[in-house]
């Protein structure tokens, strides 16, 4: 692991000894004091006060129970969480997260990351993340239905469009916001449309939010691309996944001439020579909630399906791991350098280890980093509580060219601050510094918060 600035080991040292066993937490949490060295060689002030003790530090941690009955009438416990990361900058605001993996070390990761990231939107927005290790899968709507109304009958207490605004993450999408928005509007009989994000079209909903974070992060790796005149165009490209964010990358390289050759799920990758077909991904995944599998027997000729294994052995010359967190390795990095990967934008949350991120940095590949590159979904959550807050809604083309500009401006900030910062081209380093510097002025002006 990279040495730490001496102002910033104990930090690390006590976020470690005080969340004993969240490994992602930790993870999250010494990449960004990493970058924060340069930080506070610089402007000491920023090493004052605990004030990075602090932004380390949630807010506000919410565990509740939540108990649910399936279709045979069999009771059943799940875990719900919230973590209310950082308000300085506006309402707590990030997805929930229903996944069995899910527990306060991953929310707590993804909440801070959140924190950044939204910093990073330049809209006001704080950082907050939450879930429960409930498993939508092979569970009937009514199942979920009566799961979200479980959920939201705790959760409720916590929200507000001032105060607390979530959204989909893994497990949560259109139809699981549905549910909650419509159970929360029953408890407080309010139809406060800001209060959760992801909203589907009939109901307060922003065009252009399902598409945001796949669209984004092709945007933001374009226009990285192009710091070394390159482009899509005609180049290999690995998607890993086949979510929400996966679906629509996909659909974003492909107009802009990429041509994805494979992408994945939680089983196994599918790869197809002739360019992956996004009509056939939908129907498997949108519409029949099936497995990727199905893809290479419903296409046949020219894809083939392989279980398990790593998507990263597909050579390619731009990765876009969009499935979930730690999902690419150094041995991956290693297979993808080999094979001549020049860019990589992280669709997911912390999708890369902190040794395959050290590889690509290493071998001078565009890294793009999640809470930048990523960040199109969350903004485009601002734009929909703008919309819902003016009593408005904006056609498809206006949101979809304000998304494209606040992922340009994200880019180009991070360019400047890792060139600011003696490091051109870390984009780590850009985003960590950028995010970071926007959230402690803010801390620093409310005082000691
Ligand atoms: N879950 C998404 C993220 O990781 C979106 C959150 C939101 O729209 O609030 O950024």
């Amino acid at each position: 692991m990279p040495h730490l600035d001496e102002r910033l080991e104990h930090i690390y040292n006590d976020v470690t000894r005080r969340n004993a066993g969240e490994a992602e937490f930790h993870q999250a949490v010494r990449e960004v004091l990493e970058s924060l060295g340069r930080v506070v060689a610089k402007r000491p002030v920023y090493a004052e006060d605990a004030l990075i003790e602090r932004i380390c530090e949630p807010e506000r941690q919410i565990i509740f129970r939540v108990p649910w009955t399936d279709d045979k009438g069999k009771v059943h416990i799940n875990r719900g969480f919230r973590v209310q990361f950082n308000s300085a900058l506006g309402p707590y605001k990030g997805g929930l997260r229903f996944h069995p993996s899910v527990n306060v070390g991953i929310i707590k990761f993804l909440g801070f990351e959140q924190t950044f990231k939204n910093a990073l939107t330049g809209l006001p927005i704080g950082g907050g993340k939450g879930g429960s290790d409930f498993n939508p899968r092979d569970r009937s709507d009514a199942e979920v239905m009566r799961f979200c109304q479980s959920f939201m009958t705790e959760l409720s207490r916590h929200l507000g469009e001032y105060t607390d605004v979530p959204a989909g993450d893994i497990g949560v999408g259109a139809r699981e916001i549905g549910y909650m928005f419509g159970h929360y509007k029953r408890l407080t009989n309010r139809y406060e449309a800001g209060v959760l994000t992801g909203k589907g079209l009939f109901y307060g909903g922003s065009r252009a939010r399902k598409e945001a974070t796949g669209y984004g992060n092709t945007y933001f790796v374009e226009r990285m691309l192009a710091t070394r005149g390159h482009s899509f165009d005609g180049k290999k490209v690995v998607v890993s996944g086949s979510g929400n964010v996966a679906i629509y990358t996909i659909e974003k390289v492909q107009s802009f001439g990429g041509v994805v050759i494979a992408c994945s799920d939680s089983g196994g990758y599918v790869v197809d020579e002739n360019g992956i077909d996004l009509n056939l991904v939908q129907e498997i995944k949108e519409v029949r909630r099936g497995r990727i599998s199905e893809y290479a027997r419903l296409k046949g000729k020219g894809s083939h399906y392989i279980e398990k294994g790593s998507i990263w052995d597909v050579p390619c010359e731009v990765a876009m791991p969009s499935a979930t967190q730690n999902e690419l390795t150094g041995r991956d990095a290693r297979t993808l350098v080999k094979n001549g990967l020049i860019a990589l934008g992280e669709g997911a949350n912390m999708p890369c280890t902190p040794d395959a991120v050290k590889l690509f940095q290493e071998a001078g590949i565009l890294f793009a980093p999640g809470k930048a590159a990523n960040a199109g979904g969350v903004a485009t959550s601002a734009l929909e509580m703008q919309q819902n807050a003016s009593r408005d809604s904006w056609t498809f083309e206006q949101t979809e060219a304000r998304l494209a500009q606040i992922m340009r401006n994200i880019h180009d900030d991070c360019a400047s601050t890792a060139e600011e910062y003696g490091a051109p081209g870390d984009y780590v380093l850009g985003a960590n510094i950028t995010g970071f510097v926007r959230v402690a002025e803010a801390m620093r002006a409310f005082g000691v918060i």
